[in-house]
């Protein structure tokens, strides 16, 4: 189905709520939409053993929130070098996942001083002549083609991360995921996440078709190291807490949509049917 119109979609929602889930199954449909989740980005600089992961390392297998400076211009970085924003006209280089200090003992080193992990980020960000690290930066501008429609999953999390994130892009959608507590808790220890793609499966709802197995590589599927459920009710304390102020900044621009439901499933036709008409309409309906 074919985006009219640039779609900047956030998705928000508690830790395991299915963004993830909702993601996968949007890209799907919309083979426009490109996907960008910081916990992905995060656990594979961890994974890596880039700088920035050996610095977050810890704080995200305690469920707490990495700093907004970094995580702010890890994104950035991600944005532009996917071809989402451009730096005066010139399309950006390198991608993130194609860089990292070259040996694990000068990532160790680096991952010590701020200056070595600022080092590590702006290495792979493009080079700009007035600023490559200000989110503000005048000299970022805004692709409004169809084809730069992207799904951000897990960033902005915080009021401050929404605030930078204006300077740098406009969202026009922001889509609040709504599952009780009690249901998302009883479902996140059947949890299991192909790595290199951030593909997710659950025991429960939503099997892969070979047991421990991703259903399109055949590779083996791993648990978070933190979706244990002390951690897991760490991470959603952290919600609770910085997702107040994050839904009133959207609320407040008029962008914010709420959907509820018990299950994934409930949720997606829902949420579908939202996107269509936000971003397809103005097509023959075969044609969106
Ligand atoms: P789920 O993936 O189940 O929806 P989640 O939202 O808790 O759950 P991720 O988005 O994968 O998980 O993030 C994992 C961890 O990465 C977070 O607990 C946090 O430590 C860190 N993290 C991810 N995004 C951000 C962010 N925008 N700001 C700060 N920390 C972040
Ligand atoms: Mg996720």
């Amino acid at each position: 189905m074919r985006i009219r119109k640039a779609a900047r979609v956030i998705l928000i929602g508690a830790p395991g709520v299915g963004k993830g889930t909702q993601s996968e199954r949007l890209l799907g449909r919309f083979p426009q939409l490109a996907h960008l989740s910081s916990g992905d980005l995060l656990r594979h600089n961890v994974k890596t053993r880039t700088p920035l992961g050996i610095k977050v390392e810890s704080t995200i297998k305690n469920g707490g929130l990495v700093p907004d400076d970094l995580i702010l211009r890890l994104i950035r970085n991600e944005l532009s070098t996917r071809g989402w924003l451009t730096h005066n006209g010139r399309p950006p280089i390198m991608t993130l996942a194609s860089a990292g200090l070259s040996s694990g003992a000068d990532a160790e080193s680096a991952a010590d001083s701020d200056a070595g992990v600022a080092a590590f980020l702006s290495q792979q960000s493009t080079p700009s002549p007035t600023d490559s690290t200000s989110a503000s930066s005048s000299a970022t501008g805004l692709s409004s083609d169809p084809s730069a429609s992207f799904l951000l999953d897990g960033f902005p999390r915080t009021a401050g991360q929404a605030a930078q994130l204006d300077a740098i892009v406009p969202i026009n959608l922001v889509v609040s995921l709504k599952t009780p507590f009690s249901v998302i808790l009883a479902r996140i220890g059947g949890r299991w996440v192909h790595e290199p793609s951030g593909r997710v499966y659950n025991e429960t709802f939503n099997a892969p078709k070979v047991p421990g197995r991703d259903d399109v590589t055949g590779e083996p599927l791993v648990r978070r190291a933190d979706d244990s459920e002390a951690v897991y009710r760490a991470r959603f304390e952290k919600f609770e807490e910085t997702s107040a102020p994050l839904l009133d900044h959207y609320a407040r621009q008029g962008v914010l949509w709420e959907v509820e439901g018990m299950s994934s499933d409930e949720i997606t036709p829902k949420l579908m049917a939202e996107f269509e008409r936000r971003f397809c309409t103005g097509a023959e309906k075969e044609d969106c």
